[in-house]
């Protein structure tokens, strides 16, 4: 099973992910963590990437394809994985298509999460993020219990620089318009599934297998 996981930054796609992984043995491959990862390392290409990240652009497509094309040779993708924040263009996605079809694989569904700005806004400018392993709060609505403190690693709990409110404009402009035309691409091919990602986490999961057709 391959999937794809589209839609907004902020919209519970990263969230669902893991929740399926830990249910099925499906990886999540987020480009964002990667890239994340990249960046606590210090890598050159970490440092390239980061640029472009805390001013919520895209990294340039040749550098997400290469961590994608390399990451689903590993063993733990052989029964499938979920791409979540990957493909984010057009020229993303044809490169996908590409790469799959040399392994006589493709894409089985892609699932949209969908929901309106206004609700994003407030959901990224409150989101906090453990800075070792990237477990996610909200400081309204599931803060940590002891205030900067990750409940999971007892780690720094930081605010992304990129969820802040003026780059969280921007990075939603960019969704708008590179991202967005996904939507078409895969519903022209019979492959996308709309999700109403505005309501609770437990309906969203129940959409989210129903979309799959999995129990
Ligand atoms: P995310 O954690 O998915 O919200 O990604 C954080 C940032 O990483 C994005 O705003 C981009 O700068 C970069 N990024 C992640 N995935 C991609 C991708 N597929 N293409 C280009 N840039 C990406």
């Amino acid at each position: 099973m391959i999937l794809i996981f589209l839609g907004p930054p902020g919209s519970g796609k990263g969230t669902q992910a893991k929740r399926l992984m830990s249910h099925r043995s499906w990886p999540q491959l987020s480009t964002g963590d990667m890239l994340r990862a990249s960046i606590s390392k210090g890598s050159a290409l970490g440092m390239e990437a980061k640029k472009y990240m805390d001013q919520g652009h895209l990294v340039p497509d040749l550098v997400v394809v290469g961590m994608i094309a390399e990451r689903i040779q590993e063993p733990d993708c052989r029964s499938g994985f979920i791409l979540d924040g990957f493909p984010r263009t057009l020229p993303q996605a044809k490169s996908l298509d590409v790469m799959l079809a040399a392994r006589n694989l493709s894409v089985d569904v892609v699932v949209e999460f969908q929901i309106k700005d206004s609700e994003l806004l407030g959901r990224l400018s409150g989101r906090r993020t453990c800075s070792k392993c990237g477990t996610l709060y909200h400081i309204h609505t599931s803060p940590p219990q002891v205030s900067g403190i990750c409940d999971v690693c007892g780690s720094d709990v930081i605010q992304r620089a990129d969820d802040q409110e003026s780059v969280i404009q921007k990075r939603l402009k960019v969704y708008h318009e590179l991202t967005a035309p996904l939507v078409r691409f895969y519903s022209e091919q019979g492959k996308l599934r709309a999700i109403d990602a505005s309501v609770s986490m437990a309906a969203v999961d129940v959409s989210v297998h129903d979309a799959l057709g999995i129990a």
